[in-house]
This record gives C-alpha cells, sequence and structure tokens, in this order.
C-alpha cells in the first residue's frame, strides 16, 4: 500500500478534518490563503476559483433553461427593509453594518447582504401589478453575501462567500410546489449528473426551516465524517414576504392578491466542500470532468544527456496536444525542467482527470500510456482514434466517480428504532441513519431536541421530499415512543 503522499499531505482515511485543510492549504491543491488580515475571510487562489466559475456556469445554464432571467441587486440593504419581515429579523445578530462614509456618521445604516430576500422583494413589489407579470423569475449570480459566523472552515463556514440565488413570484402556490421540483431537478442534473454527488432531498422539520419560510427543501450529501453537507435549499415562502414588502397584483377579476414566492440557493461553497471532501483520495482532489479546469495533462518523459531524443518526445507531445485541443478538450502540456514524478504528483493533487505520458519508445509509434486520475493502474490507448479513446476513458473516469461516491452513500446510510443503537451508529460517523420519528411539524421539536442531546449532536434533517419511506403499523417514535408519523434522517450536521 502507499504510504504518505509525497508531497506530505496526511492520508485522507487517518484524520478527515485535517486532510481537508491540508488539500486547501498551500501543500495540497492551494485553492486558498487563509492568512488575510481579516478574521474569518479568505483569499480564493486561482485553481479553486476556475472550479468555482465552473460550478457558476453550470447552474446559470439549468436555471436559464427554466426560464430565469439574471439581475444584480445592490450589495447593501437598508436596516428598516432587513428589520421590516419580523422572522428574518433573526438574521440581525449575523449581519455586518456600515455605519459611517468617510468622516461622515449615516443617516440610516446599511447591512452588508446576508442574503437577498429583504433587498429583492421591496423591488419586486414595485415591480409587479398584474398576474400578466407573473410568472417572475430572477437569478443573481457569482456575487458573495456576509455573514458574522463564529467559526470559519474553506467552503464550509465563512464571513464571505460565493452565492447563487433565485427569487420566484407566482399567483398560485401550487405553481410554487411545481418550482420546488424542478429546483431539485437542477440539483439532479448539477450536483448528481454533472459533478458526480449523490444526494437526498429533503423536506426540512417546522423547527428547522429557513426564517420567514412556511417549509424548507434541502439537498444533502454525506461528507466523509458521517456529517451532512447541505448542498442547496429550497424555500416555499408562501405569503409571508408578500405581506411583509406588499407585494401583490391584480388578478383576472382585478382583485388585489399576494403572490407566492420561492427562492432557491445552491451552495456554491457547499457543492466545493463536497467535491474536494467526497470525491478526493489520499493523493489529493479528484474532479469531475465537467468542472475540472484542465481535462488532460501530458507529461514528457525525457532524459539527462539525450537531447535529441527528448525533441522527438516533445515533438511528439505537442502534436497530440493539439490534436487533443482541436477535439476540445482543455490540454496541458507540461515540458518543464521538473521530473515526470514530481509532476504526476503535482497533477494528481490537483485533480486532473487525464494523464498522458509518452517516453522515447512512444515518440516514434501509435501507442501512448493515459493514467485514470481514479485508478493506479496505467493503460496503453492508440493514437489513431484518439477521439475515441479519450470519450471512453472519461466516461469510464465518471463511472468510476460516481460509482464510489454512490457506494459510499448507500454503505453509510442505515436504519435502527433503538436509541441505544442510533448512539453507537452515530459515534462511529456513520451518516444518516433512517428512524422511526413522531412528527416533522412543531410539536416534535422537544423530540428532535432530546434526539441532539442524547446523540451528542445528531439532528433531525427530515423526510424525503420524493417517495418518502412508509411508516408500518406499531412503529413508535424513536424517543418518545408516540405513534411514528415519520421516517427521519438523522445525521452529525456541520
Ligand atoms: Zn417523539
Amino acid at each position: 500500500m502507499e504510504q504518505q503522499n509525497k508531497l506530505g499531505i496526511i492520508k485522507k482515511s487517518d484524520n478527515f478534518s485535517e486532510w481537508y485543510t491540508q488539500v486547501c492549504g498551500e501543500t495540497g491543491a492551494d485553492l486558498v490563503d487563509i492568512r488575510y488580515d481579516v478574521q474569518g475571510f479568505v483569499v480564493h487562489k486561482p485553481w479553486a476559483f476556475k472550479i468555482i466559475r465552473k460550478i457558476y456556469e453550470l447552474l446559470e445554464k439549468e436555471v436559464e433553461l427554466d426560464n430565469h432571467e439574471p439581475m444584480l441587486f445592490p450589495t447593501v440593504i437598508p436596516e428598516e427593509n432587513l428589520l421590516k419581515e419580523k422572522e428574518h429579523a433573526g438574521f440581525a445578530p449575523d449581519v455586518f453594518w456600515i455605519t459611517e462614509a468617510g468622516k461622515e456618521k449615516l443617516d440610516r445604516k446599511v447591512a452588508l447582504r446576508p442574503t437577498g430576500e429583504t433587498a429583492i422583494y421591496p423591488m419586486y413589489s414595485l415591480w409587479i401589478r398584474t398576474h400578466k407579470d407573473l410568472p417572475l423569475k430572477r437569478y443573481q449570480t457569482r456575487i458573495t453575501v456576509f455573514r458574522n459566523e463564529k467559526t470559519t472552515r474553506p467552503f464550509l463556514r465563512g464571513r464571505e462567500f460565493c452565492f447563487f440565488e433565485t427569487h420566484d413570484v407566482f399567483e398560485t402556490h401550487a405553481e410554487a410546489l411545481q418550482q420546488i421540483h424542478k429546483d431539485m431537478k437542477i440539483m439532479q442534473k448539477v450536483a448528481f449528473q454533472k459533478l458526480n454527488l449523490p444526494f437526498i432531498f429533503f423536506q426540512r422539520p417546522k423547527w428547522d426551516k429557513f426564517l420567514g419560510a412556511d417549509n424548507t427543501f434541502a439537498s444533502d450529501s454525506l461528507m466523509p465524517d458521517g456529517r451532512r453537507n447541505q448542498m442547496s435549499s429550497t424555500h416555499d415562502l408562501g405569503h409571508n414576504f408578500a405581506k411583509a414588502y406588499n407585494v401583490q397584483f391584480n388578478d383576472k377579476n382585478g382583485t388585489k392578491q399576494y403572490v407566492y414566492q420561492t427562492c432557491f440557493g445552491p451552495g456554491i461553497y457547499r457543492l466545493m466542500a463536497a467535491l474536494i471532501g467526497i470525491h478526493g483520495d489520499d493523493k489529493g482532489l479528484i474532479l469531475p470532468y465537467s468542472i475540472a479546469p484542465i481535462h488532460i495533462v501530458i507529461i514528457p518523459i525525457t532524459f539527462a544527456n539525450k537531447q535529441q531524443l527528448n525533441e522527438k518526445v516533445i515533438q511528439k507531445c505537442s502534436e497530440v496536444e493539439r490534436r487533443l485541443k482541436e477535439f476540445g478538450y482543455i490540454t496541458k502540456l507540461d515540458s518543464s525542467d521538473e521530473s515526470p514524478g514530481f509532476k504526476y504528483n503535482k497533477y494528481e493533487m490537483l485533480g486532473i482527470p487525464l494523464r498522458i505520458e509518452i517516453g522515447p519508445r512512444e515518440a516514434d509509434g501509435d501507442e501512448v500510456t493515459i493514467a485514470l486520475r481514479t485508478r493506479d493502474k496505467k493503460e496503453k490507448i492508440n493514437l489513431k482514434h484518439l477521439d475515441k479513446e479519450i470519450k471512453d476513458k472519461i466516461e469510464a473516469y465518471e463511472q468510476d466517480m460516481k460509482k464510489r461516491a454512490e457506494e459510499y452513500f448507500k454503505d453509510n446510510t442505515t436504519q435502527t428504532e433503538s436509541l441505544t443503537e442510533l448512539k453507537q451508529i452515530i459515534e462511529k460517523h456513520k451518516g444518516f441513519i433512517k428512524v422511526p420519528f413522531c412528527s416533522t411539524d412543531f410539536d416534535g421539536q422537544q423530540c428532535a431536541e432530546t434526539l441532539k442531546a442524547e446523540t451528542i449532536g445528531g439532528v433531525v434533517s427530515g423526510t424525503k421530499f420524493e417517495n418518502p419511506e412508509k411508516v408500518h403499523t406499531g412503529q413508535r417514535c424513536i424517543i418518545c415512543n408516540k405513534e411514528a408519523k415519520h421516517i427521519v434522517y438523522v445525521a452529525k450536521s456541520y
């Protein structure tokens, strides 16, 4: 078996948390620099930002296919807007405020947005007049939001973090519910199909909903430490914000009605954390093809004092590079002076899907060596069918990733009806545990709190939104022993 990575990072299975920190840092894939001189704020380095940009592109494409149009709101929100929606005022303790400009104190302080609702909906009340203005579907992308988080971790919790949000307005609640299904489909397309990240789409219990929402829905993946990672949320806002900001429309009969609203926020950061944590291994990142900033790296195998031979190798490498670029693959030929071994480690750490190696013996022939980042064994491909060979390898690579991630998810989703057993499973960091539970309405909150205390951190994450598990006759709440109404998923959370 392999020792510690030659670039010196710890094994993922030995200490996931430390491994994660190292992969994010300079000795790893160099994604962030946490030494920025304002506490809790981090710098995103080129490799991270290239990946983030690709995630944004995937989401932008999908929401535009779903008829959303882009817009860009100011970063600042007046205090009275933020505090108007009563429930939303719960955000206030975590908000950064601007109170001065130059030497002058501002007449009214403004907040740095913690999220978009209270900035956007007062404007919606100006824009929406009649049923003809509906549905209204808009989104903001490539922005950041600010929250005064007490503890921060790269891509899991930050004081300023990358944000994406849709804000949709409908005439009827049925349309709003339909949108929640569409948001789930978007996550299936982006997170699962493109990023190979399995997840469950939950309806959260009432006590765990977003402030100001009637219901909250979320996609949770499972990190290697067994914790759930919330990768997106959709909120069914009902009339709550419409009433607070007076968002009304004249219906077909000319009667004024409040609108129904939903908002959807895929977590750019959380998707990054999932990509790093779920796919990565002891050698570093493993990036899905769809977001890899480089698809294929070509490494020439050259030797000291063999100038002529080396030139032939480089020439062959350039020829393969040119052809791959023509096929549309993002390709990098690394002919720097570092040793091939150093380069292997470096590009493995960055998570590049495919590596082609060309040495003196291959410079003349039609065969070259290829290594998939998901496999230890190298293979040969024939340059005569380069396009087809690469297509096949990428497909195999994606299948490897999906299979590994799905197996982990499946192996770490269990069930029990006994609290003792639940405690034992959670102690072993075992992911999701399905348990019978009395209620996901507020009357179940006490049981959820007891469960959390008993299991030292186990959180009732909710019920499956689609095809929720059926409760069998006689099943009782794992805490209060009353008749169970739901099968809920319990996991530790970040
Ligand atoms: Zn109960």
